[in-house]
């Protein structure tokens, strides 16, 4: 029976780890994925966790990783595939939760859900087809493939701006579609984007359908102001859409927004006692790494109140 098991590896779950540890709580942390970060893995350069500039995502992730190893955190490889509320507990006696993986199962008084989000599908004709072949979620990932390449970023945010700048290091052209005419992206990331010669906006426009035979070879875009449909010949697309929370686990147990977000007070508790919410998964204002991390030290600290005075 584990104080708190933290459900994700991400910058919310390591950092509710390293609070765990420092707190004396018997804990575990499971992680679905080989690597330890979560979303920032795929960052090529974030520019604005205080104190480290310019650090590569990657990076950043391992040292998040270190820092919890270095406090004994211990990591279980596993899929969550369910919570259970075994017994609900009371005011003075803390609930029992089954945590069910496909690697056994963990009984535990609290459970801090560190999920975070994936990536949103443009859900078109030919993406699925394509994933792979011309479709990628990750410029980082996949972009070295599109060296002296055209390539085409679907999106106005920050993601899909960092993308397009980093494809214009190595593509030949790329193309930006954004379904608006003014993007969501910080500015200084426009400013920086707008002082590339390779790189094209694509106001108003949003891609109907991507087309190719063995791989892409080109997007059907569609202006929303005028109706007009364009062929862009490319070799490959980025979609950067925005993110979908991974909590279609849990919404069940825990109440959560139309958006799938987990509904949950400043400090993490959601409806259900004893289950706390970090990082990206949870509704809130600002999802950054910095926010993400403030998440986990704060659930932590949630946990330890919550547990004070109960029988366990
Ligand atoms: P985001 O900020 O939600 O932006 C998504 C973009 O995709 C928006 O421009 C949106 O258009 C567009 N979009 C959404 N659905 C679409 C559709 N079906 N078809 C076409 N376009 C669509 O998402 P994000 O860029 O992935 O960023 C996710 C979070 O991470 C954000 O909070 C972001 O600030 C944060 N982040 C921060 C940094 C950084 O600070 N360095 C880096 C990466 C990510 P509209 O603008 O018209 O809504």
């Amino acid at each position: 029976m584990y104080d708190l098991v933290i459900i994700g590896s991400g910058p919310a779950g390591l950092s509710a780890a390293v609070y765990a540890k420092r707190a004396g709580l018997n804990m575990i942390i499971i992680e679905k994925n080989p690597v330890s970060g979560g979303q920032i893995i795929d960052t090529y350069e974030v520019d604005n966790y205080l104190g480290i500039p310019g650090v590569n995502g990657f990076d950043l992730g391992m040292k998040f990783r270190e820092h919890a190893d270095k406090l004994g955190a211990e990591f279980v490889d596993a899929t969550v595939t369910g919570v259970e509320c075994v017994d609900k507990g009371s005011d003075t006696k803390a609930p029992v939760y089954k945590v069910v993986t496909d690697n056994g199962e963990f009984e535990t008084h609290t459970v801090i859900l560190a999920t975070g989000a994936h990536h949103s599908k443009l859900q078109i004709p030919g993406e699925e087809e394509f994933i792979g072949k011309g479709v990628s979620y990750c410029a980082t990932c996949d972009g070295a493939f599109y060296r002296g390449k055209v390539t085409a970023v679907n999106g106005g945010g920050d993601v899909a701006v960092e993308d397009a700048i980093f494809l214009s290091r190595f593509c030949s052209k790329v193309y930006l579609i954004h379904r608006r005419d003014e993007l969501r992206a910080t500015k200084i990331l426009q400013e920086e984007l707008f002082g590339l010669d390779n790189i094209e906006v694509i106001w108003d426009s949003v891609v109907k359908e991507i087309k190719g035979e063995d791989k892409v070879t080109h997007l059907v875009v569609e202006n929303v102001k005028n109706k007009e449909t364009n062929n862009l010949d490319v070799d490959g697309i980025f979609v950067a859409i925005g993110i979908v929370p991974s909590t279609d686990l849990f919404e069940n147990l825990i109440d959560c927004d139309e958006k799938g977000y987990v509904i949950a007070s400043e400090d993490g508790a959601t409806s259900a006692p004893g289950i706390f919410v970090a990082g990206d998964s949870r509704k809130k204002r600002l999802r950054q790494i910095v926010t993400a991390v403030a998440d986990g030290a704060n659930a932590v600290t949630s946990v330890q109140d919550f547990l004070v005075g109960k029988e366990k």
